[in-house]
């Protein structure tokens, strides 16, 4: 044991390439055919999904109801602002009932026959109709603002409305942890434990509060091992989910907390809201130009009278459906930039490449884990369970003299591919291995 020490004290060498497989193979066979799957059908699932958005839009429109519901709106209130929200009710709920069974297929039906949905089918609508009912708020508002703005400036509109709307998101963003979230789940404090002193150890040396820290009962809606930071300003905090906490070691729980302090302690939200600013301005540039020319083809059909005319919100949301989908990749780019900085982050932060690993493992039970270069910048948002693997094995060969020496060696991962057993509840707290305490 003594010699074994000194020899890897003296000569630490370690292969990234064998230690990197070792985690890749551990997902194989019939498990890694599923989660290919499951995320290949993904990229087509973008494009039907923004087909059936622009066909809900066109539905509305050829047969005159996005007409009735202006008409209907005006005969309420003279109010300008009071009409746009009045819109938004029938526009967003009858736009729904168009799309569900688009919706229960995309976000029901095939999440089961992939294993990732824990919910009934009542307890899934019931929850649906909670992100309606915000949904129709937010829309209402945001047609209500953005109506007002192209009266008020119809040469200008598409940059004030960039403006605006940013505003908006950050309000939404802010307020989000707090009156939002907890409409579907329940956020609690770490129960205590060494897990806990650990994790609130880590947040502490960034800085970050104590009390930021929640759990919430993600295991409710699905298998998933996830964990977020949300929130703005006075509400940003960071959010383990508990299947995270059920199925993951504690270096593999400590390993996504450091992740997400780098979201955190970077800005990563504020820097998220100034880039889709940019993006914004591109899009209501677009709008700007391209809706009142198809107003001008297909206008009097519609019962559309022009770009201030309310009946023209499905010809807007009808534009914006096509953008966004072209624009896909560069949203995923920029998301895929951020990840990639909070994984760096979460490695020099945890020290713990092996859970970093295990962690990307159980990522790709939803995630392919072997795309190619061009498949991975297109239609990622998060890098590849391959490429987070090989960063962490990257990391360690890096830092292999500062880790404990038991950890040094090419470990053998836990299994952790679909349908891995769930870690028992006594497991969860287990006492850290030696490599916790070095900081
Ligand atoms: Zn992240």
């Amino acid at each position: 044991m003594i010699i074994l020490t000194t020899l890897a004290a003296i000569a630490p060498t370690f292969d990234v390439e064998a230690a990197s497989r070792a985690y890749l193979d551990t997902l194989s066979g019939a498990a890694r055919a599923k989660s290919d799957a499951y995320f290949e059908g993904g990229y087509w699932m973008l494009l039907w999904s923004a087909l059936v958005g622009v066909l809900s839009y066109l539905v509305m429109l050829r047969l005159g109801w996005s007409a009735k519901w202006r008409d209907l709106a005006e005969r309420i209130t003279r109010r300008r602002f009071l009409q746009a929200m009045l819109f938004a009710v029938p526009f967003v709920f009858i736009g729904a009932l168009l799309t569900a069974p688009w919706e229960i297929y995309a976000g029901f039906v095939r999440e089961k026959h992939y294993g990732l949905m824990n919910q009934s089918f009542g307890g899934w609508l019931g929850e649906q109709a909670i992100v309606l009912a915000v949904n129709a708020l937010i829309m209402a508002v945001l047609i209500g603002i953005v109506f007002a703005l192209i009266r008020w400036s119809p040469r200008r509109w598409w940059l004030w409305s960039a403006g605006a709307v940013t505003l908006l998101l950050a309000f939404i963003v802010m307020i989000q942890p707090v009156y939002i979230s907890p409409l579907l789940n329940k956020y609690t404090p770490m129960a205590a434990g060494p897990l806990r002193d650990q994790i609130l150890g880590m947040a502490h040396a960034n800085h970050i509060p104590a009390d930021n820290v929640y759990v919430f009962d993600a295991s409710k809606q699905s298998k998933r091992v996830s964990a977020n930071v949300s929130g703005l300003g006075p509400t940003i905090r960071i959010s383990l989910n508990d299947n995270l906490l059920n199925r993951s070691t504690p270096a593999g729980v400590k390993a996504v907390m450091g992740h997400e302090m780098g979201h955190y302690v970077l800005d990563h939200i504020q820097w998220m809201i100034a880039q889709f600013a940019l993006l914004l301005v591109g899009v209501m540039f677009a709008l700007w130009w391209s809706v009142p020319r198809l107003i001008a083809r297909h206008g009097a059909r519609w019962g559309v009278s022009g770009p201030a005319d309310l009946a023209a919100v499905p010809v807007y949301f009808l534009m914006v459906s096509l953008i966004m989908l072209v624009a896909t990749p560069i949203t995923n780019t920029l998301i895929r930039r951020h990840e990639i900085q909070a994984d760096n982050f979460g490695l020099d932060a945890a020290r713990e490449p092996d859970g970093f690993a295990q962690s990307a493992m159980q990522l790709s039970e939803y995630r392919k884990i072997e795309p190619g270069r061009v498949e991975e910048a297109l239609f990622f948002d998060h890098p590849s369970g391959s490429n987070r693997v090989h960063r962490a094995m990257a990391w360690k060969a890096a830092h292999l003299t500062d880790l404990p020496v038991d950890q040094r060696g090419v470990v053998r991962p836990l299994p952790p591919p679909l349908n891995a057993s769930i870690i028992p509840p006594s497991a969860r707290a287990a006492p850290a291995p030696a490599s916790n305490v070095q900081r």
